[in-house]
């Protein structure tokens, strides 16, 4: 009896743990083939300057193309990629092949392709590595590229998680030549007081604000202190997930630097890219 009570139990929560298990595994393992495949992809939204509408720069976003599943966004797998240190190696890759295209764009000699500034985002992991450093001198050093056209994207949480180390890698990172900015600032709990400690260029205002910032006056008034604070400071400012053209004028009316979002372009493939730059210059 004591007997199969305990394989009721164990087959009970048997099944949910196993799968979980199993697919992470296989997550990992298929991520490990992916790598040596070139599954991956990187696909980039235009960055915009909000009085002039011109195209100053891009964010490279990950996708992975697996080879049953089709187009996979990066909350799919960046995660796990985390937990067990893929993202080493995956986030190596994305540096290099962000510089690499920022680097055909500029020998293009094409009008609107090659004055753009690329802007990769960094995991906690990747930013506490020791050869961080190191790795974005090799990707930029490999194709030529100057580190004036790279952008490095971080997040509140990662930044606070501890200080003094977090200060010495943003130096070094800067001192490089980079620009440094802050992604999906608002939502994390970043200490205003280092802001001005930390070399930083430039705060990404998290779409959550601007979702409902011609409609509710809180939000307003958060995304029009941030940007005010980010004018005093004297930080660039751009405002993510801009979706229709209020929310555009709002941000035109009150002097947010820049925007991004699918009101001027969701992130596209590298030859959509640079279509799109292409009928903009006609237009
Ligand atoms: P993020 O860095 O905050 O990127 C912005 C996300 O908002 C992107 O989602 C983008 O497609 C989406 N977005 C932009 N404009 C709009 C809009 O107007 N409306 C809506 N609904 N969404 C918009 P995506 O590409 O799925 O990336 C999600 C997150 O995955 C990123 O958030 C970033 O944290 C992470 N990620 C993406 N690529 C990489 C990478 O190469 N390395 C690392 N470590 N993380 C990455
Ligand atoms: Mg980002
Ligand atoms: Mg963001
Ligand atoms: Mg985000």
């Amino acid at each position: 009896k004591v007997k199969s009570e305990g394989r009721n139990s164990y087959q009970f929560f048997k099944p949910s743990i196993q799968r979980s298990a199993i697919n992470r595994l296989s997550l990992e393992s298929a991520m490990r083939k992916a790598i040596e495949r070139d599954e991956f992809v990187l696909h980039y939204q235009p960055q915009v300057h909000t009085h002039t509408g011109e195209v100053l720069g891009m964010e490279a976003l990950i996708r992975w193309h697996h080879p049953e599943k089709g187009m996979m966004p990066p909350f799919h797998f960046i995660p796990v990629a985390e937990e067990t240190g893929l993202i080493a190696p995956i986030g190596e890759w994305v540096v290099h092949e962000a510089c690499r295209q920022t680097k055909a764009w500029q020998n293009s000699g094409e009008a609107g392709l090659t004055g753009l500034k690329v802007a990769v985002n960094l995991s906690a992991r990747q930013f506490s590595d020791r050869e961080l450093i190191a790795k974005i001198r090799r990707a930029l050093d490999s194709v030529g590229l100057n580190a004036n056209a790279l952008e490095m994207e971080i997040t509140e949480s990662i930044i606070m998680n501890d200080i003094n180390s977090t200060i010495k890698q943003l130096e070094l990172l800067s001192e490089m030549g980079l620009d440094l900015a802050i992604d999906d600032f608002g939502t994390g709990y970043s200490s205003l007081s280092y802001l001005k400690r930390f070399p930083i260029n430039k705060l990404k205002i998290d779409k959550s604000f601007i979702d409902n910032v011609t409609n509710s006056n809180d939000d307003a008034k958060i995304v029009a202190a941030i940007i005010g604070l980010s004018h005093n400071l004297n930080l660039n400012v751009i405002c993510e997930g801009v979706e229709d053209s209020d929310q555009h004028n709002w941000l035109k009316t009150h002097n947010c630097n820049q925007i991004q979002g699918y009101y001027f372009s969701k992130p596209l493939p590298a030859d959509e890219f640079e279509s799109y730059i292409r009928n903009k210059n006609r237009s």
